[in-house]
C-alpha cells in the first residue's frame, strides 16, 4: 500500500520544483509528468540496484528507461566514474530530451545530478534519494558534483531537479549507524530555524530510531521544508544558506581528523552541533540547560557525543583554519543566537572557544 504523507514545493520561480514524500511511493507514483521526452536513464550504484531498480522503473511506464550501475562509495566520487554515466548515455544514444534519475545516496545524487548539469549543456534530472541524509539534505538545494584529489566537492554546478521523490520505505534496508547519521541533519535544522520542531524531535527521537513511518514522514517533511525556505532564500549561498553548516566547522574537522570513512558525516556533525552549543553558551546567548538538551538529542538519536579520542585543541584549530566560511583568515562559525536561530560570526572570545575546545578534548 503506498501513501503519500506530504508535498511541498521549492519555490525557486521557474526553476520550482515538488518533493513528494510518502510510505511505499516507488513504483507506485507515476513520475512521467516530470519527463519531457521518450527516454529515462536511472544512475544508481551496486548496493541499490538490486533493491529499488525494478521498483523505480515503474514510476516511468511508457518510457525508454536505461539503467547505470556505479561502484558504491564515496571514494567513487570521481571525474572516471561520472565518465560512467556519460558512457551508458552516449552508447544508448540518449538525446538532449532525456532525463537523468538519481536513484541512491548523496553519492549517487551529486554524480547524477553534475552528470545532469553537464549531459549536452544540461538535461533535466529527478531525484529519487534513498538514504536519510539524502532525503533531507542533499536531494533539496541544487548542489550537484564531484570531488578531486586535492579537495571535497570541489568540482560542481548548481542544477536544480525536476522533482524529489522519497520514500520512507527504502530506509528499512539502511544500516542504522546511516540513520543516525541523517538525524544528526534533523536535529540540525531544528536548532538552526524551527524551535516547535526540537521540541517535537524531544518527543518523538524514539519513533525515529525504530523508523516508524509517520514520525520519519513528519520529520524529513519538516526538514525539507527548512531547508527548502533557506535555500529559496538564498539559492546560490550568498549569505543565509551558510547558517545550514551548523556543527560542520567542528564536524568537518573531526572528520579529517579521524580519516576517511572512519567517522560517518552525520557522526561528526552531531558531535560539532553539541560543541557549537556548548560556545553559544559560553558567549550567554543560551543556556546551560539548553546546551544539555542539544547533547541529549544527538544522544538519543544514536550519535557520538564527543570528538574521538586522541584528537586535541591544536588539531581543531589547525583542521578549522581551511574553513569555506573563514574570511582573510578569520575563523568564522555558526553559533547559535537562541534555541532555533543561528548566525554565522567571526566574534566569538577566542577565550570561549578555547574553554569548549579543552572540555571536549580529554
Ligand atoms: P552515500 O550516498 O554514500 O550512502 C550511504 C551508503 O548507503 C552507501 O553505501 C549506499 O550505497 C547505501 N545505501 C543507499 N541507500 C540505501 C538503502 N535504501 N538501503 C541500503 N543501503 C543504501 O551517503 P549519503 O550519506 O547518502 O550522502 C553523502 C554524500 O552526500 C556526500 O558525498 C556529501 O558530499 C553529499 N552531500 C551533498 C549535499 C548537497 O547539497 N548536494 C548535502 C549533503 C551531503
Ligand atoms: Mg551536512
Amino acid at each position: 500500500m503506498s501513501k503519500i504523507l506530504h508535498q511541498l514545493i521549492v519555490d525557486l520561480g521557474e526553476r520550482s520544483y515538488p518533493i513528494i514524500i510518502g510510505q511505499g511511493l516507488l513504483g507506485e507514483v507515476d513520475l512521467t509528468p516530470y519527463v519531457t521526452g521518450s527516454q529515462v536513464m536511472i544512475v544508481t550504484n551496486e548496493t541499490v540496484a538490486p533493491l529499488y531498480q525494478d521498483k523505480a522503473r515503474e514510476c516511468f511506464p511508457g518510457k525508454c528507461v536505461d539503467l547505470v550501475t556505479l561502484p558504491d562509495g564515496e571514494k567513487y566520487k570521481d571525474w572516471q566514474t561520472l565518465n560512467l554515466i556519460f558512457d551508458g548515455l552516449l552508447e544508448k544514444r540518449h538525446t538532449r530530451k532525456t532525463t537523468l534519475v538519481a536513484l541512491g545516496g548523496g553519492v549517487v545524487g551529486d554524480m547524477g545530478g553534475f552528470a545532469a548539469a553537464c549531459y549536452q549543456r544540461g538535461v533535466p534530472f529527478i531525484q529519487i534519494p534513498t538514504t536519510l541524509l539524502s532525503q533531507v539534505d542533499s536531494s533539496v538545494g541544487g548542489k550537484t558534483g564531484i570531488n578531486h584529489p586535492l579537495g571535497k566537492n570541489m568540482i560542481g554546478a548548481f542544477h536544480q531537479p525536476e522533482a524529489v521523490l522519497i520514500d520512507t520505505n527504502s530506509l528499512k534496508t539502511l544500516p542504522s549507524r546511516e540513520v543516525s547519521a541523517g538525524l544528526a541533519e534533523v536535529i540540525k535544522y531544528g536548532l538552526i530555524r524551527d524551535p516547535g520542531f526540537l521540541d517535537w524531535l524531544e518527543v518523538n527521537m524514539g519513533r525515529l530510531v525504530a523508523l516508524e513511518d509517520e514520525a520519519v514522514g513528519q520529520a524529513i517533511f519538516r526538514s525539507c521544508t527548512c531547508k527548502a525556505e533557506v535555500v529559496a532564500k538564498d539559492e546560490r549561498e550568498g549569505g543565509l544558506r551558510a547558517i545550514l553548516n551548523l556543527g560542520h566547522t567542528f564536524g568537518h574537522a573531526i572528520e579529517t581528523f579521524s580519516g576517511y570513512g572512519n567517522w560517518l558525516h552525520g557522526e561528526a556533525v552531531g558531535v560539532g552541533m553539541i560543541m557549537a552549543a556548548d560556545l553559544s553558551a559560553r558567549e550567554g546567548t543560551i543556556t546551560r540547560e539548553e546546551r544539555a538538551r542539544v547533547a541529549r538529542l544527538v544522544s538519543l538519536a544514536g550519535l557520538p557525543e564527543r570528538p574521538p579520542e586522541g584528537m586535541t585543541p591544536d588539531d581543531f584549530m589547525n583542521l578549522m583554519a581551511v574553513d569555506k566560511k573563514n574570511v582573510d583568515g578569520q575563523l568564522r562559525l555558526v553559533l547559535l543566537r537562541a534555541m532555533g536561530d543561528a548566525v554565522v560570526t567571526a566574534d566569538a572570545a577566542v577565550e570561549n572557544l578555547s574553554a569548549t575546545l579543552a572540555g571536549f578534548c580529554r
